[in-house]
């Protein structure tokens, strides 16, 4: 369920990634070209030149992305791939202005922030020397022509694309680390609670119940352990099926969870066995509530097919003799095994 889920997960990512790298080179690429596109017209520039720039700043994003979403392979090695042929047309086109300042050193830094910020100063690094390379060829191709002088035309030309890329790109690394926040809460909500009941997991549950041991430790509040299981379960699953075994457990948890105080601590321990923790509780108050959660279980049906149930309960409060948290559910546990064995649907106290 988990492991499905966190394929799922990153599955999403994956095209959600594909799609946003899409838009950010579409964006990029498309206002790069503007401001090579003003040099190229005051260099009279041949035709073949014009015609690389439409195709790298409109069409290769297109390409690109496509390039990602048929990879046999994985997508993100082909995506890296992408931002460095990025890189090294940008060198190229550096070396095509003959080093013209402003959109040079706009495209140089642009492109080599991106890199950065997708696959980290390593990936920035190299992706720098393709483009330094790329540069250097292309320029020693054309006699090393180098004129930095930037007209005011170009300087307009490079308006748009010096302000509005850092803006996209501010915009998509927020929402980018807004969506790894609530992805982190959530995985972390996966670790910590049962998926089909959305009670505390077993290894949850044993934590809180060891800081409510410690807390009597320390400060001597009471509480209560209780252990519920219910009764005959595998009759059920032989005799319905497993689909209506689990409505059965999801339905007993929303019961059991109604029942509870604020201050409770319910858990599932494990398959039809569940437990809670009760703070500030002496035994003959857990008795009460344990008693009314037995009776409401025995009242009730469950499933479409009307199922009726009973659950056997156990509990234990802490006192000095319980060392550890083990101890504490040793005690609950064999006072549970005690109520089966006295016939079921009944609560017994540990000692
Ligand atoms: P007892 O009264 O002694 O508790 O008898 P029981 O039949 O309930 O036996 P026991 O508690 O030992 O077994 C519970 C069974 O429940 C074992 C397991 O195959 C099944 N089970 C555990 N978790 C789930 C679950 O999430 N869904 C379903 N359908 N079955 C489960
Ligand atoms: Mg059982």
């Amino acid at each position: 369920m988990h492991s499905d889920a966190v394929r799922t997960l990153a599955e999403q990512n994956r095209s959600r990634y594909g799609l946003r790298m899409y838009r950010m080179r579409a964006l990029g690429l498309g206002l790069g070209a503007l401001c090579v596109g003003a040099v190229l017209y005051e260099h009279a520039a041949p035709p073949t030149l014009w015609a690389l720039l439409i195709a790298n700043g409109f069409l290769w994003p297109h390409l690109a992305y496509l390039r990602v979403k048929l990879h046999r392979g994985d997508p993100l090695s082909a995506e890296f791939q992408n931002l460095t042929f990025d890189a090294a047309m940008g060198g190229f086109w550096i070396a095509a202005m003959h080093f013209d300042a402003l959109p040079s050193v706009l495209l140089a830094v642009m492109l080599t922030m991106d890199k950065v910020i997708v696959g980290g100063g390593r990936f920035g690094l190299r992706t720098l020397a393709a483009m330094v390379l790329t540069c250097v060829a292309a320029s020693a191709a054309w006699g090393f022509a180098f004129d930095p002088y930037t007209s005011y035309p170009v300087v307009l030309a490079c308006l748009p694309f010096l302000a509005v890329y850092p803006m996209a790109i501010g915009f998509a690394t927020h929402s980018l680390s807004r969506k790894a926040r609530q992805q982190k809460d959530m995985l972390e909500r996966m670790a910590r609670f049962d998926a089909a009941t959305g009670l505390m997991n077993r290894q949850q549950w044993l934590h809180e119940a060891t800081g409510e041991l410690k807390r009597y430790q320390r400060v001597g509040r009471t509480a209560v352990l209780v252990l519920i299981d219910i009764d005959r379960f595998k009759d059920i699953n032989d005799g319905y099926g497993h689909t209506v075994g689990d409505e059965v457990v999801e339905e007993f948890a929303r019961l059991l969870k109604a029942c509870l105080r604020d201050v409770d601590t319910g858990g599932r321990y494990g398959g039809d066995e569940f437990g809670v923790v009760m703070p500030d509780a002496r035994w003959e108050e857990a008795i009460v509530a344990a008693e009314r959660l037995r009776r409401q279980v025995a009242a009730c049906t469950f499933s479409a097919r009307g199922l009726r149930c009973t659950v056997s309960i156990g509990l234990a409060e802490c006192h000095a003799g319980i060392a550890s948290v083990s101890d504490w559910i040793n005690s609950a546990d064999g006072a549970l095994y005690r109520a089966k064995a006295q016939g079921r649907d009944c609560i017994v106290v540990g000692c």
